[in-house]
């Protein structure tokens, strides 16, 4: 597969300044971010490669070395896969980018604190992190979950024990002749400066594979796929990642495992709206109902409960059932959930309810009523 060019990518000259590279990037990202394209395979690589493109030309080192070798001359900065999530969402421009809050917050998640860039390097055939996503009903969200998933993976190669030789023998890596680092210099303002970095060529062991093996060419590892069971604990919400520790594809030659990412997608429900924990439904009463009183009887995500409709209630008004919404993730306490009634107007009447309601009519004629400001402001205040 060839790799598009970077500038093309962001729809840049090469010419073109630090100012209009983030500008340029900026604009794909907001279009083709994870967060406003859910499920759709084609946006995420859209948004992947641009990634990739503006990682590369926003550093003015790794900008060069492209501009001088093209593709061959960056790919090796991020380690046998390529680029990675787990490198971009560290760069520092990130924040940057999207501005504190808001996108930020979907990798805040993915990734947590801690994990820097820096802990990636040295442990440099590390294997690559997968993510997947996985959508969710509420009732799955209320209650837990185990889900089985089908994943592409990179295992171990049983031909040569995941060390890419065929016949265990390795030699001296010819380009930093055993040393396992090579010194680069570097033009700088202050002059040359030398820098030492791990050899490209032997991934700083400082020695190489004498005769790969035919079935993994040399990397250690081929690509399978495997069922996992991944557990979601009840309370998670749209855009959280779990992620599985070292269940991710084996590293080149043996290295380390990365880890899996499970982004929760959330299905939308027919019944419930959520907020964060509480939920919230709208539930029709009759005219009858509304000016007598009833009794009634709410769907939840997993069974039913009982309302009391007292007589002379209003459309709109909101009942709050204290403990009956989500539960929170990792917590004993829950949400609540929200009753919004709503009073129908019947749409066609049978000659006696047309008898009667005109009687109604009549006997209402004694009432006052006065316009009053507008209700939405009632359903306010429960949320803000
Ligand atoms: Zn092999
Ligand atoms: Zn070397």
């Amino acid at each position: 597969m060839s790799k598009r060019d970077y500038y093309e990518i962001l729809g840049v000259d090469k010419n073109a300044d630090a100012r209009t590279i983030k500008a340029a990037y900026r604009k794909l990202a907001m279009k083709y971010h994870p967060d406003k394209n859910k499920d759709n395979k084609e946006a995420e690589e859209k948004f992947k490669e641009a990634s990739e493109a503006y990682e590369i030309l926003s550093d003015s080192e790794k900008r060069q070395k492209y501009d001088q070798y093209g593709h061959a001359g960056v790919d090796g900065s991020f380690g046998q896969g390529g680029f990675s999530w787990q490198d971009f969402s560290h760069s520092s421009d990130f924040s940057d980018i999207f501005g504190n809050g808001g996108f930020g917050s979907i990798f805040e998640n993915f990734f947590g604190g801690g994990q820097g860039r820096s802990s990636r390097r040295g442990a440099s055939n590390k294997g690559e992190d997968l993510q997947i996503s996985l959508s969710l009903s509420l009732k799955e969200i209320a209650e837990g979950v185990e889900k089985k998933i089908k994943i592409h993976v990179k295992e171990k190669c049983s031909n040569c024990n995941g060390t890419g030789s065929a016949n265990g023998k390795v030699k001296t890596c010819p380009q930093c002749n055993g040393a396992g680092q090579i010194h680069q210099m570097r033009r700088s303002l202050f002059g040359q400066i030398a820098t030492v970095i791990d050899c490209p060529a032997c991934n700083g062991k400082g020695k190489i594979i004498e005769k790969p093996c035919p079935k993994c060419h040399g990397e250690g590892r081929v690509s399978t796929s495997k069922m996992i069971t991944v557990k979601i604990p009840a309370g998670v919400s749209e855009g959280q990642y779990i992620r599985l520790r070292g269940e991710g594809n084996v590293g080149v030659q043996g290295g380390a495992r990365g880890d899996i990412l499970v982004l929760i997608r959330e299905k939308e429900d027919p019944m419930f709206e959520r907020e964060d924990s509480n939920l919230i439904c709208t539930f029709p009463i009759s005219y009858p109902q509304a000016a007598l009183g009833c009794e009634i009887f709410i769907p939840t995500l997993t069974s039913k409960i009982k309302l009391k409709i007292p007589a002379g209630t209003q459309s709109e008004k909101v009942f709050r059932l204290r403990n009956q919404g989500l539960p929170e993730v990792h917590s004993s306490s829950r949400g609540d959930l929200y009753v919004r009634i709503k009073v129908i107007t019947p749409t066609s009447l049978t000659s006696r309810e047309k008898e009667l309601y005109k009687e109604l009519l009549e006997l209402d004629k004694k009432r006052d009523y006065k316009p009053t400001k507008k209700f939405f402001e009632k359903l306010r205040k429960f949320f803000v």
